[in-house]
Parts: C-alpha cells; structure tokens; sequence
C-alpha cells in the first residue's frame, strides 16, 4: 500500500511539474515569439515580424493602412508598441494559432502580439486556405483588426474583455480593421433580408457584428466606452437597430 502510494505520489508530482512547465514554455513563447522570426522592421509604433524575408518599403504600406484604419476610430493607438508576428510556414501557424488553426489572426493583447496567418505583403493580401482573400478584408485590414483587440482589451482590461458580448468584443476589432467605413443601410438590408453574410457561425464574418457596432457609435451616438461597458446583448442591439432603421423585427 506504501509504494502504491509513494509511486502515485511521484506520477502526480511529475505530470504537475511537465504541465507547469509545457505552459509556462507557451506563455513565453506567446510573450516573446522574437526567436522564431528572424526578418524584422519598426515603422513608427508598429514592430513587423516575419519568418520569410519582405521588402520593407511594400511592407510599410500596409503598416501605415493598418494605422490609418487604427486611428481613423474612436480608439486610436495608444503609445504602445504592437508587434505584428506573420507566420508563412505552416508548423508556425499551427502553433501560435493554436486552437484556433483556421483563423486569419489571433490575439495575444497582454504581451500586445498579434499573429497574422501567411501574407502576400507586397500585394496587402492575406493568404487563407482557400487562396487568397478578397479585398475588403486586405492585410492591413488583420493587421489593424487584431490590433483592435489589444485596443479593447487595453481600454477594459483583461475581465472586462472575457465578459464582452461577442457582437462587441468582435465588432469593435471589425469596425477598426474596416476603419470605420461601414455602411449601415446596405448592411441593415442584408440583416433583413437574412443574407449569408449576415451569419457569423456560417460565412465566419463579423459584418452582423460591424453593423451594430457602427450602429451604436455614429447614429445612435454611443461613445466607444459606453459601448463597451454597455454588457448590452445582441437581441437587445438588434431590437434597437431594426427600430430606428424601420426593419420588421426578427422572426
Ligand atoms: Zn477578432
């Protein structure tokens, strides 16, 4: 019974300190991923990093259309720097995305790293795994989108930045990566007419959730901090929106 227990003893002592460690290992690697791209470039508060050489001057046109994007909002770059980490090849990809491996970009606000999936940077396109995509969604369209991420969480905090309704917590990032150029009647039309686009889960688009956002901040006149603060639910945005807009209400 003794060895029994010292030898369970010893196996939940090793697994203990192999997933402390294994974590550990992933936030420093989340934290400070430097190693793993050797091709860089600052461009004023961005920092460009890359595992493939680029062309800097290609490379800072689309970095100065992210911070135009950026800073056209109602949350502009906040005198820190952000580090833009591109992942060409796919072993990097499958590990800073993961668990997430279909994504364009993910968000790591703390540390201020984002991480962009393989770029065309001359051509300020993303490549996803169906070719390239299509413009609206440009690189610097990611870039500034995933920026927007540690913008908000930055503004709220890491709390409040877990408890956002998804239609904010996406939305915001979305209305800054399209720099806010959202068109709320073309857009309130495919709401109600129930266009695919409109559907996050099947078209993995966050035009719903730009809509409202856009909605909320220029015609009904929220400031981007009630707006995040609001914990106000998509049904409720959703009532809001259609009767101002004169749309039949949801069925
Ligand atoms: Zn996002």
């Amino acid at each position: 019974m003794r060895r029994w227990w010292r030898y369970l003893r010893t196996v939940i002592a090793v697994t203990a300190t192999a997933a402390i460690a294994i974590t550990a290992l992933a936030v420093a690697l989340l934290a400070y991923p430097q190693p793993l791209f050797a091709h860089s470039m600052t461009h004023g508060q961005l920092e460009l990093w890359s595992d493939v050489p680029f062309d800097e001057g290609h490379a800072k046109r689309v970095l100065d259309d992210a911070v135009e994007r950026i800073n056209t909002s109602p949350l502009p770059l906040d005198g820190a720097t952000h580090r833009v980490f591109i992942t060409n090849t796919e072993w990097r990809r499958r590990l800073f995305f993961l668990p997430n491996w279909q994504a364009g970009g993910i968000n790591h606000y703390l540390a201020r790293n984002v991480f962009i999936g393989r770029a065309d940077i001359p051509n300020n396109r993303l490549s996803g795994d169906h070719g390239l995509v299509l413009p609206p969604r440009t690189l610097a369209y990611f870039i500034a989108h995933e920026i927007g991420h540690s913008l908000v969480g930055g503004r709220i905090g890491l709390v409040g930045n877990k408890l956002l309704p998804t239609w904010i917590g996406e939305g915001v990032p979305d209305y800054i990566g399209f720099g806010g150029d959202v068109d709320i009647d073309e857009l309130t039309r495919a709401l109600v007419d129930d266009k695919p686009e409109m559907n996050p889960a099947k078209s993995g688009l966050y035009a719903r959730y730009r809509l409202l956002v856009a909605f909320m901040l220029k015609q009904e006149g929220w400031s981007i901090d009630r707006l995040l603060t609001s914990g106000l639910p998509l049904g409720e945005a959703e009532a809001i929106l259609r009767k101002q807009m004169g749309a039949r209400p949801a069925t």
